[in-house]
């Protein structure tokens, strides 16, 4: 089948198996160039495995330490004529050059919010794994929860809260500034995306593995989080999503506490803004990521996503002198610290008042986020003809819940 880019507002309903496979390869080299350590995790589970920040972190580990990896994802294989998500060609290409690399992963695709996710995993790690999990990475986005106990569905919301919101960003569909206009959400709207993006999830996870005795003593626990500048409070740290990363800030609290004396490790760790399926879909995001890559690239300061768990991983998690990560004030670990460097906002608030339809491509980057953004279903890459037929049936040795 020959396989093209659909567009849709913010989304790409198709991926290219091969420009898919082309990625992973692209963020393993950039890991294994480094080379492989050996002071790092040995057995990692990371939950929302198969895309962005968590699907970086797998091959982190792997492939920057020789960790074993456990991903759990929700993604669609294909159908007949229908093509799979790009997170399943991911995964399936992550599976296929793992394995070449003598490295043990296994894959589960099923709804992680749910008991049998929980439960496989922990059967896994049992019978499949040679000792605990001595890192967890939560790296869930996504826009509904289905409650493990009552099956009831709860929606995440992407609102300002007590004022509307007015402003631009770019509809990635027409490639045009277009104007928003969002209604404050309502107090139940803010409860419902705490819900589903706050740290509840997170905890009964954490303390599943810890009841099943499956989680090593002094094991890494990380969940990320953003926080950014003043250019995206009001939809994102003062809307709802920021008041359910606020929630995973209290829950990373409580689980140092609960797991104290167990040496359980806990921390959000703050993220620079990437784009990502679950970026794209926030609606100031496409216009400033426009805005700030160029910016970052410009000050010698942008960092791809394999790059910040690089740095993560090493600078922070796994350190060679064996320090402690540093935290903020909030225990948080901070990699968004370039991101908000005063004379990078600065720049970007000048750009903003600047841009009009006009002008987008000269005064944003904003040609090189929609190459990326496509890139990320595995178009627009170089050496790929994507007028030739593809196998788009990818299977591979996957649980399937
Ligand atoms: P993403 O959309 O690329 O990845 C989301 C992952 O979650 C995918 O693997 C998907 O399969 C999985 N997932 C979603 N719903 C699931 C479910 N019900 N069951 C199992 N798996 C499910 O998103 P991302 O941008 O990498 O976000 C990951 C985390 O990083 C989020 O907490 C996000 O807030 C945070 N973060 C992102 C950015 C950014 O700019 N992208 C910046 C800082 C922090």
């Amino acid at each position: 089948m020959i396989v093209t880019p659909k567009v849709w507002h913010f989304v790409c309903t198709t991926a290219h198996p091969l420009g898919c496979e082309q990625n992973i390869k692209d963020q393993i080299d950039t890991i294994s160039v480094k080379g492989t350590h050996d002071n790092g995790p040995k057995r990692v589970l990371i939950i929302g495995a198969s895309t962005g920040y968590g699907l970086a972190a797998r091959i982190a580990a792997a492939f920057g330490f020789g960790a074993a990896t456990l991903g759990v994802f929700f993604e669609k294989p294909s159908r007949k004529t229908r093509v799979a998500s790009a997170g399943w060609y991911n995964s399936a290409a992550f599976e296929k050059l793992s394995q070449k690399a003598g490295l043990w992963s296994r894959s589960i695709n099923g709804d992680a919010f749910s008991n049998d996710a929980r439960n496989c995993v922990i059967d896994l790690i049992k019978h499949e794994m040679d000792g605990p999990i001595d890192l967890v990475i939560y790296s869930l986005a996504s826009p509904v929860r289905c409650l493990p106990d009552s099956g009831m569905i709860i929606r995440s919301s992407l609102k300002p809260i007590g004022s509307p919101y007015h402003g631009k960003t770019i509809d990635t569909d027409c490639d045009e500034l277009i104007d928003i206009d969002i209604a404050p959400a309502t107090q139940q709207e803010i409860n419902d995306t705490i819900r589903v993006m706050g740290g509840e999830d997170w905890k009964i996870w954490v303390e599943a593995l810890h009841q099943a005795n499956v989680l090593a003593k002094q094991a890494v626990n990380i969940a990320f989080s953003y926080i950014g500048g003043e250019m995206t409070w009001p939809i994102y740290w003062n809307g709802t999503i920021g008041r359910a990363k606020q929630h995973l800030e209290e829950t990373a609290a409580e689980l140092r506490t609960q797991f104290l004396t167990y040496g359980l490790r806990t921390h959000v760790a703050v993220m620079k803004s990437t784009i990502t399926q679950a970026s794209a879909a926030i609606p100031v995001m496409p216009l400033y990521l426009s805005l700030v890559s160029q910016i970052m690239k410009k000050k010698q300061l942008h960092e791809s996503m394999i790059e910040q768990q690089y740095r993560l991983f090493h600078e922070f998690l796994y350190r060679k002198d064996q320090q402690l990560p540093a935290t903020d004030t909030k225990s948080r670990i901070r990699l968004d610290l370039h991101e908000l460097r005063e004379d990078v906002q600065r720049d970007c608030k000048a750009l903003l008042t600047r841009v009009t339809n006009q002008n987008l491509a000269e005064v944003t980057d904003y040609l090189t986020y929609k190459r990326e953004f496509l890139q990320l279903f595995g178009f627009e890459r170089q050496n790929l003809d994507y007028h030739a037929d593809v196998d788009i049936n990818t299977q591979f040795d996957c649980l399937v819940l």
